[in-house]
């Protein structure tokens, strides 16, 4: 119940990238026939990837995961446009929280339910000085889906102000859409996005994959200099096995992605169901609010850390927080955001449901809660 976490690599994936740790070797820069056919799976993977987002295969950049996409995002456009200020959510990912805290940026303020305030936010583009506004397309804690269309519609407004007022400079709309593909679709002209992350390590691919799309015309400078692959923005030789798993994993989401949404979106009603009826002092943290993978929960008066090792030791598996955070002490700075008091936060779990879960998991979980809460 951690597929927020990580996700097994599916059998799949894994046979689609033996090849390259073996006969396939070759670095696809060099010009023999062996190479010049690894490069060609390269963009085939790209082409693949593009494919899923409805964008051209120029457009996608391949990353070591989400992290390093989301900081090519930041500190690409930020350092390209120096001086100018960026926006984002208060409940973002800190591989997007940490490098906008590098420059000029304001917090974008949520309701109780994670979902911006669109009133503030059209507030806070109305400033000339804004080059670049990053939100979470599918928050990793709480799983709220953002109402993409409303903040992008509010954003091609705000450049046509200034473009009425002959201000040239861009206003990008940047997500990490690192959760989203299990569940949501990730079509990027569609959500109104002009960079998006994504991460194979959340879909069932290898870990430390992923990309950024970059629309055309976007201006950012390369994070990482050297050999001038991936269209000069990410140098160092390409990580095939990596690339080609990242994109068999991402075209297997997209093609699940229906029924799979469906058949999660029951075990969750099911899961929240058996919750509220078996375990006192449960509270559902923003039901409905998104992600069909992500149950999000407070039980009054319990130690989450204990109680999350409890039910380790009996083989369920959960969060307290999110992973990445997992270290610090502090209560969320996400459950904060949506008003949640710390008190309560010290009482939470996340329970994230994938490809394995079932009814009978849950039925297991809500039992051994039932035992381990009185
Ligand atoms: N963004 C979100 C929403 C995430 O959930 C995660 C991982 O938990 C990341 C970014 C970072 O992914 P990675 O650590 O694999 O780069």
């Amino acid at each position: 119940m951690d597929y927020a976490a990580a996700t097994p690599v599916d059998p799949t994936v894994l046979t689609a990238m033996k090849p390259y740790f073996s006969d396939r070797f070759y670095n696809p820069s060099a010009m023999y026939l062996g190479a010049k056919s690894v490069r060609a799976d390269i963009e085939t993977a790209r082409r693949n990837v593009a494919g899923v987002l409805g964008v051209r295969a120029s457009e996608i950049i391949f990353t070591a995961g989400a992290t390093e996409a989301n900081n090519l995002a930041i500190h690409g456009v930020m350092t390209k446009f120096p001086g100018c200020k960026m926006l984002v959510s208060a409940i973002e990912h800190d591989s997007v929280l940490e490098p906008a805290k590098q420059y000029n940026h304001a917090i974008i303020p949520v309701h109780a339910t994670g979902h911006i305030n669109l009133d503030k936010f059209r507030g806070m583009i109305a400033a000339d000085d804004v080059v670049l506004v990053s939100i979470v397309y599918a928050n990793n804690e709480i799983g709220t889906v953002q109402h993409m269309a409303s903040i992008a519609k509010l954003i091609r407004q705000e450049r046509g102000r200034r473009i009425a007022n002959g201000n040239t400079m861009p206003l990008y709309f940047h997500t990490d859409a690192a959760q989203a593909p299990n569940d949501r679709h990730i079509l990027a002209k569609r959500i109104g996005v002009d960079l998006m992350s994504l991460n194979g390590g959340k879909i069932y691919g290898p870990k430390q994959s992923g990309a950024l799309f970059v629309a055309t015309g976007v201006q950012l400078n390369p994070l990482i200099y050297g050999g001038g692959q991936e269209f000069g923005l990410r140098s160092g030789t390409e990580n095939v096995a990596n690339i080609v798993g990242f994109s068999h994993a991402l075209v297997q989401a997209s093609a699940h992605r229906q029924l799979e949404s469906i058949r999660l979106a029951k075990l969750q009603v099911f899961f929240i169901k058996e919750l509220v009826a078996h375990v006192p002092g449960v509270h559902i943290t923003a039901p409905a609010a998104g992600l069909h993978t992500i149950v999000h929960i407070v039980i009054q008066g319990v130690d989450n850390e204990r109680l999350m090792m409890q039910l380790d030791e009996v083989g369920i598996i959960c969060a307290v927080g999110s992973a990445c955070s997992a270290s610090k002490k502090e209560p969320s700075r996400v459950l904060r955001a949506i008003g949640m008091s710390d008190e309560a936060a010290r009482s939470s779990l996340r329970f994230s449901m994938g490809r394995h879960t079932d009814e009978a998991a849950i039925i297991k979980t809500v039992k051994v809660l039932k035992q381990l809460v009185v």
